[in-house]
Parts: structure tokens; sequence; C-alpha cells
């Protein structure tokens, strides 16, 4: 079964408030200005608390990083490994 996300890791948001950052696995839509997250970009998530929610996602929503900037220091910002992609055999 496919991965939507990848978790990255412990992060901090621009408020100073613990989150979890993820890497999209694959294309999200923010819930707070719908824009696009691109696979490969972080993003993170919060519970979901709209009275619109009809959504069949689960609990959770992706927030982009517009949105909501997370403070990634150090490990967290790790490249993508380049052998997972240049190494087809
Ligand atoms: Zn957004």
């Amino acid at each position: 079964m496919p991965r939507k996300s990848q978790r990255v890791g412990p992060t901090t948001d621009s408020e100073g408030a613990q989150t979890m950052a993820y890497r999209a696995c694959q294309p999200f839509v923010c819930a707070q200005c719908r824009g696009a997250i691109l696979p490969g970009s972080l993003f993170s998530r919060r519970s979901q608390h709209v009275a619109w929610a009809a959504v069949g996602t689960g609990t959770w929503v992706p927030v982009c990083m517009t949105c909501r900037p997370l403070r990634l220091e150090g490990a967290a910002e790790a490249p993508p490994s380049p052998s997972e992609e240049q190494h087809e055999r």
C-alpha cells in the first residue's frame, strides 16, 4: 500500500507549538488556503474541527508551510536520498 506521507520528525511551528512535520508522497490540498502541497514538500497537519467536515479522510487535515510555517532545525530538513531515484536496478 503506497504511503501518502512520510513522517519527518517532531518540530515546532512559528508559534513555538510542538507539532509533527510530514513530507508529502502525493499531492495534498491545504485545508486553509486550498493551495497545493506538492509531493516532496513538507507540511504539518492539525485536527479537523470545522463544521463543513464531510471529508472522509479521517480526523486530520494537511496544512501547508505557508499557512503554518515550521521551524525546521538541522536534521528535520534532510535532502531526499538520491540513491532511491538514481539507482533503477
Ligand atoms: Zn495553506
